[in-house]
Protein backbone atom coordinates (compact mmCIF):
# COMPACT_ATOMS: atom_id res chain seq x y z
CA UNK A 1 0.00 0.00 0.00
CA UNK A 2 1.32 3.64 -1.13
CA UNK A 3 -0.10 5.58 1.65
CA UNK A 4 -0.20 4.47 5.48
CA UNK A 5 -2.90 6.19 5.98
CA UNK A 6 -5.34 5.90 3.27
CA UNK A 7 -6.45 2.15 3.27
CA UNK A 8 -9.68 2.49 1.99
CA UNK A 9 -11.11 0.65 -0.89
CA UNK A 10 -14.65 1.31 -2.52
CA UNK A 11 -16.06 -1.76 -4.28
CA UNK A 12 -18.99 -1.57 -6.32
CA UNK A 13 -21.18 -4.97 -6.66
CA UNK A 14 -19.74 -6.62 -3.64
CA UNK A 15 -22.43 -7.91 -2.12
CA UNK A 16 -22.17 -11.45 -4.48
CA UNK A 17 -19.74 -12.85 -7.16
CA UNK A 18 -16.54 -11.63 -8.21
CA UNK A 19 -17.18 -8.05 -6.25
CA UNK A 20 -17.65 -10.08 -2.77
CA UNK A 21 -14.52 -11.58 -3.38
CA UNK A 22 -12.56 -8.82 -4.34
CA UNK A 23 -13.80 -6.88 -1.22
CA UNK A 24 -12.33 -9.83 1.24
CA UNK A 25 -9.22 -9.78 -1.13
CA UNK A 26 -8.61 -6.33 -0.68
CA UNK A 27 -9.49 -6.61 2.97
CA UNK A 28 -6.67 -9.26 3.58
CA UNK A 29 -4.48 -7.28 1.74
CA UNK A 30 -5.16 -4.36 4.47
CA UNK A 31 -7.45 -2.26 3.03
CA UNK A 32 -10.82 -1.22 4.88
CA UNK A 33 -14.42 -1.75 2.57
CA UNK A 34 -16.61 0.54 1.22
CA UNK A 35 -19.23 -2.18 0.28
CA UNK A 36 -21.91 -1.23 -2.34
CA UNK A 37 -24.76 -3.35 -3.67
CA UNK A 38 -27.87 -2.72 -5.00
CA UNK A 39 -31.09 -4.42 -2.63
CA UNK A 40 -29.40 -8.07 -1.04
CA UNK A 41 -28.69 -6.65 2.29
CA UNK A 42 -28.33 -10.30 3.88
CA UNK A 43 -25.89 -11.21 1.22
CA UNK A 44 -23.85 -7.82 1.72
CA UNK A 45 -23.79 -8.33 5.93
CA UNK A 46 -22.29 -11.53 5.04
CA UNK A 47 -19.54 -10.34 3.17
CA UNK A 48 -19.35 -7.35 5.65
CA UNK A 49 -18.75 -9.69 8.61
CA UNK A 50 -15.89 -12.11 6.79
CA UNK A 51 -14.19 -8.49 6.06
CA UNK A 52 -14.67 -7.58 10.34
CA UNK A 53 -13.47 -11.00 11.02
CA UNK A 54 -10.04 -10.58 9.45
CA UNK A 55 -9.74 -7.20 11.25
CA UNK A 56 -10.65 -4.40 8.72
CA UNK A 57 -13.64 -2.11 8.66
CA UNK A 58 -16.57 -2.46 6.94
CA UNK A 59 -19.40 0.41 5.67
CA UNK A 60 -22.13 -0.99 3.92
CA UNK A 61 -23.34 1.67 0.95
CA UNK A 62 -26.54 0.24 -0.60
CA UNK A 63 -27.65 2.46 -3.50
CA UNK A 64 -28.02 2.15 -7.49
CA UNK A 65 -25.13 3.07 -8.84
CA UNK A 66 -27.01 4.51 -12.27
CA UNK A 67 -29.07 6.57 -10.08
CA UNK A 68 -27.28 9.89 -9.80
CA UNK A 69 -28.84 11.52 -6.68
CA UNK A 70 -28.68 8.23 -4.85
CA UNK A 71 -24.82 8.13 -5.91
CA UNK A 72 -24.52 11.77 -4.64
CA UNK A 73 -26.60 10.80 -1.19
CA UNK A 74 -24.41 8.09 -0.46
CA UNK A 75 -20.82 9.31 -1.21
CA UNK A 76 -20.76 13.08 -1.04
CA UNK A 77 -20.25 13.35 2.90
CA UNK A 78 -18.33 10.41 2.60
CA UNK A 79 -15.87 11.96 0.62
CA UNK A 80 -15.80 15.07 2.43
CA UNK A 81 -14.17 13.09 5.47
CA UNK A 82 -11.81 10.62 3.41
CA UNK A 83 -11.43 9.11 0.42
CA UNK A 84 -11.12 5.94 -0.96
CA UNK A 85 -7.10 4.65 -2.59
CA UNK A 86 -8.76 2.61 -4.57
CA UNK A 87 -11.91 1.95 -6.66
CA UNK A 88 -13.70 -0.95 -8.31
CA UNK A 89 -16.31 -0.87 -10.50
CA UNK A 90 -18.00 -3.85 -10.57
CA UNK A 91 -21.57 -3.85 -10.27
CA UNK A 92 -23.36 -4.76 -13.32
CA UNK A 93 -25.53 -7.32 -14.51
CA UNK A 94 -26.80 -8.64 -18.04
CA UNK A 95 -29.72 -8.89 -19.81
CA UNK A 96 -29.60 -11.46 -22.86
CA UNK A 97 -31.35 -11.50 -25.87
CA UNK A 98 -30.71 -11.58 -29.98
CA UNK A 99 -30.92 -7.80 -31.02
CA UNK A 100 -33.83 -8.14 -33.36
CA UNK A 101 -36.13 -8.74 -30.17
CA UNK A 102 -34.48 -6.28 -27.49
CA UNK A 103 -36.40 -4.00 -25.97
CA UNK A 104 -35.05 -0.23 -25.80
CA UNK A 105 -35.37 -1.31 -21.36
CA UNK A 106 -32.82 -4.01 -21.72
CA UNK A 107 -30.85 -2.37 -24.06
CA UNK A 108 -30.89 1.09 -21.87
CA UNK A 109 -30.48 -0.74 -18.78
CA UNK A 110 -27.32 -2.35 -19.27
CA UNK A 111 -25.58 0.92 -20.38
CA UNK A 112 -26.95 2.76 -17.71
CA UNK A 113 -25.56 0.09 -15.10
CA UNK A 114 -22.15 -0.42 -16.84
CA UNK A 115 -21.51 3.09 -18.25
CA UNK A 116 -23.49 5.89 -15.98
CA UNK A 117 -22.41 3.61 -13.08
CA UNK A 118 -18.75 4.01 -14.01
CA UNK A 119 -18.90 7.65 -14.77
CA UNK A 120 -21.21 8.76 -11.36
CA UNK A 121 -19.22 6.77 -9.19
CA UNK A 122 -15.72 7.23 -10.32
CA UNK A 123 -15.92 11.38 -10.91
CA UNK A 124 -17.55 12.05 -7.19
CA UNK A 125 -14.06 9.48 -6.44
CA UNK A 126 -11.51 10.52 -8.64
CA UNK A 127 -12.02 14.51 -7.86
CA UNK A 128 -10.48 13.16 -4.11
CA UNK A 129 -7.83 11.37 -5.89
CA UNK A 130 -6.33 14.14 -8.20
CA UNK A 131 -6.11 15.95 -4.81
CA UNK A 132 -4.62 13.73 -3.17
CA UNK A 133 -2.40 12.64 -6.07
CA UNK A 134 -2.91 8.75 -5.74
CA UNK A 135 -5.42 6.24 -6.12
CA UNK A 136 -6.05 2.86 -8.27
CA UNK A 137 -9.18 2.59 -10.35
CA UNK A 138 -10.42 -0.67 -11.72
CA UNK A 139 -13.03 -1.41 -13.71
CA UNK A 140 -14.24 -4.67 -13.92
CA UNK A 141 -14.98 -5.32 -17.91
CA UNK A 142 -15.40 -8.92 -19.93
CA UNK A 143 -14.33 -10.98 -22.43
CA UNK A 144 -17.69 -10.36 -24.54
CA UNK A 145 -16.51 -6.00 -24.71
CA UNK A 146 -13.32 -7.37 -26.33
CA UNK A 147 -14.77 -10.24 -28.67
CA UNK A 148 -18.23 -9.71 -28.91
CA UNK A 149 -20.49 -12.45 -28.41
CA UNK A 150 -23.95 -12.99 -30.41
CA UNK A 151 -26.92 -12.35 -27.77
CA UNK A 152 -25.16 -10.05 -25.88
CA UNK A 153 -25.39 -6.33 -28.30
CA UNK A 154 -25.97 -4.41 -25.24
CA UNK A 155 -23.49 -6.10 -22.61
CA UNK A 156 -20.62 -5.89 -25.09
CA UNK A 157 -21.59 -2.25 -26.23
CA UNK A 158 -21.43 -1.10 -22.37
CA UNK A 159 -18.29 -2.99 -21.70
CA UNK A 160 -16.72 -2.15 -24.95
CA UNK A 161 -17.31 1.50 -23.70
CA UNK A 162 -15.85 1.06 -20.37
CA UNK A 163 -12.31 -0.14 -22.21
CA UNK A 164 -12.58 3.10 -23.72
CA UNK A 165 -12.89 4.82 -21.04
CA UNK A 166 -10.35 2.78 -18.67
CA UNK A 167 -7.87 3.90 -21.26
CA UNK A 168 -8.90 7.39 -21.83
CA UNK A 169 -9.00 8.07 -18.28
CA UNK A 170 -5.89 6.75 -17.66
CA UNK A 171 -4.02 8.89 -19.90
CA UNK A 172 -6.50 12.07 -18.33
CA UNK A 173 -5.25 11.25 -14.17
CA UNK A 174 -1.27 9.11 -15.04
CA UNK A 175 0.69 12.67 -14.23
CA UNK A 176 -1.33 12.57 -10.55
CA UNK A 177 -0.44 9.23 -10.37
CA UNK A 178 -3.86 7.52 -10.38
CA UNK A 179 -3.33 4.01 -12.47
CA UNK A 180 -6.77 3.37 -14.19
CA UNK A 181 -6.82 -0.21 -15.51
CA UNK A 182 -9.57 -2.38 -16.22
CA UNK A 183 -9.91 -6.42 -15.49
CA UNK A 184 -12.19 -8.49 -18.18
CA UNK A 185 -13.18 -11.99 -16.72
CA UNK A 186 -14.69 -14.73 -19.27
CA UNK A 187 -16.85 -17.38 -18.17
CA UNK A 188 -16.69 -17.14 -14.07
CA UNK A 189 -18.73 -19.08 -11.89
CA UNK A 190 -21.28 -16.62 -10.34
CA UNK A 191 -25.07 -16.32 -10.01
CA UNK A 192 -24.29 -14.44 -13.20
CA UNK A 193 -23.75 -17.28 -15.72
CA UNK A 194 -26.48 -19.57 -13.53
CA UNK A 195 -28.44 -20.58 -16.82
CA UNK A 196 -25.62 -20.54 -19.59
CA UNK A 197 -25.54 -23.98 -21.57
CA UNK A 198 -22.11 -25.62 -19.69
CA UNK A 199 -21.51 -28.41 -21.86
CA UNK A 200 -21.86 -25.80 -25.04
CA UNK A 201 -19.50 -23.44 -23.27
CA UNK A 202 -16.83 -25.57 -21.74
CA UNK A 203 -15.02 -26.48 -25.55
CA UNK A 204 -14.65 -22.60 -26.26
CA UNK A 205 -12.44 -22.55 -22.94
CA UNK A 206 -8.93 -23.55 -23.44
CA UNK A 207 -8.45 -24.59 -19.85
CA UNK A 208 -11.63 -26.27 -19.72
CA UNK A 209 -13.04 -25.01 -16.92
CA UNK A 210 -15.09 -21.78 -15.64
CA UNK A 211 -13.12 -19.15 -13.80
CA UNK A 212 -13.27 -18.74 -10.09
CA UNK A 213 -14.42 -15.05 -8.44
CA UNK A 214 -11.39 -15.37 -6.70
CA UNK A 215 -9.20 -15.96 -9.61
CA UNK A 216 -10.34 -12.28 -11.07
CA UNK A 217 -10.37 -11.12 -7.51
CA UNK A 218 -6.44 -12.36 -7.42
CA UNK A 219 -5.98 -9.69 -10.80
CA UNK A 220 -7.46 -6.74 -8.98
CA UNK A 221 -5.43 -7.05 -6.19
CA UNK A 222 -2.43 -7.42 -8.12
CA UNK A 223 -3.50 -4.40 -10.09
CA UNK A 224 -4.06 -2.28 -6.92
CA UNK A 225 -0.73 -3.09 -5.57
CA UNK A 226 2.88 -1.81 -5.58
CA UNK A 227 3.84 -4.69 -7.66
CA UNK A 228 1.89 -3.19 -10.76
CA UNK A 229 2.99 0.92 -10.22
CA UNK A 230 4.12 0.81 -13.79
CA UNK A 231 0.44 -0.34 -15.08
CA UNK A 232 -2.19 1.66 -16.51
CA UNK A 233 -4.60 1.89 -19.33
CA UNK A 234 -4.21 -1.84 -19.80
CA UNK A 235 -6.96 -4.75 -19.96
CA UNK A 236 -5.91 -7.89 -18.07
CA UNK A 237 -7.93 -10.91 -18.96
CA UNK A 238 -8.76 -13.42 -17.05
CA UNK A 239 -10.75 -16.36 -19.64
CA UNK A 240 -8.92 -19.52 -19.42
CA UNK A 241 -7.36 -18.32 -22.59
CA UNK A 242 -10.50 -16.90 -24.74
CA UNK A 243 -8.60 -15.05 -27.72
P1 LIG B 1 -23.49 -11.17 -9.67
O1 LIG B 1 -23.03 -12.40 -8.93
O2 LIG B 1 -24.82 -11.18 -10.33
O3 LIG B 1 -23.39 -9.92 -8.64
C1 LIG B 1 -23.73 -8.64 -9.11
C2 LIG B 1 -23.43 -7.62 -8.04
O4 LIG B 1 -23.70 -6.31 -8.59
C3 LIG B 1 -24.31 -7.76 -6.81
O5 LIG B 1 -23.56 -7.35 -5.69
C4 LIG B 1 -25.44 -6.75 -7.08
O6 LIG B 1 -26.05 -6.25 -5.88
C5 LIG B 1 -24.63 -5.65 -7.76
N1 LIG B 1 -25.44 -4.75 -8.58
C6 LIG B 1 -26.16 -5.05 -9.69
N2 LIG B 1 -26.73 -3.93 -10.16
C7 LIG B 1 -26.36 -2.92 -9.35
C8 LIG B 1 -26.64 -1.53 -9.32
N3 LIG B 1 -27.43 -0.95 -10.23
N4 LIG B 1 -26.08 -0.77 -8.32
C9 LIG B 1 -25.29 -1.35 -7.38
N5 LIG B 1 -25.00 -2.66 -7.36
C10 LIG B 1 -25.53 -3.44 -8.34
O7 LIG B 1 -22.46 -10.78 -10.83
P2 LIG B 1 -20.94 -11.18 -11.06
O8 LIG B 1 -20.90 -12.36 -11.95
O9 LIG B 1 -20.18 -11.20 -9.78
O10 LIG B 1 -20.47 -9.94 -11.95
C11 LIG B 1 -19.74 -8.85 -11.40
C12 LIG B 1 -19.16 -8.03 -12.54
O11 LIG B 1 -18.35 -8.87 -13.35
C13 LIG B 1 -20.21 -7.43 -13.48
O12 LIG B 1 -19.79 -6.15 -13.89
C14 LIG B 1 -20.22 -8.38 -14.64
O13 LIG B 1 -20.65 -7.77 -15.82
C15 LIG B 1 -18.75 -8.78 -14.70
N6 LIG B 1 -18.48 -10.03 -15.37
C16 LIG B 1 -18.97 -11.22 -14.89
C17 LIG B 1 -18.67 -12.40 -15.57
C18 LIG B 1 -19.15 -13.75 -15.10
O14 LIG B 1 -18.94 -14.73 -15.82
N7 LIG B 1 -19.74 -13.89 -13.94
C19 LIG B 1 -17.89 -12.35 -16.74
C20 LIG B 1 -17.43 -11.13 -17.20
C21 LIG B 1 -17.72 -9.98 -16.50
P3 LIG B 1 -27.31 -7.04 -5.18
O15 LIG B 1 -26.74 -8.27 -4.56
O16 LIG B 1 -27.81 -6.08 -4.16
O17 LIG B 1 -28.29 -7.34 -6.29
Amino acid sequence: MTEENNKIALVTGASRGIGAAIAETLARDGYDIWLNYRSNHRAAESVAEKVRAGGRKCLLLPFDVADEEAVVVALDPLLDQESPYILVNNAGFARDGVMALMSRYDWQSVLKVHLDGFFLVTKLVVTRMLRQRAGRIVNIVSTSGQTGVGGQVNYSAAKSGLIGATRSLAAEVARRKILVNAVAPGFIETEMIADLPVAEILPTIPLGRFGQAQEVADAVAFLCSDKASYITGQILSVNGGII
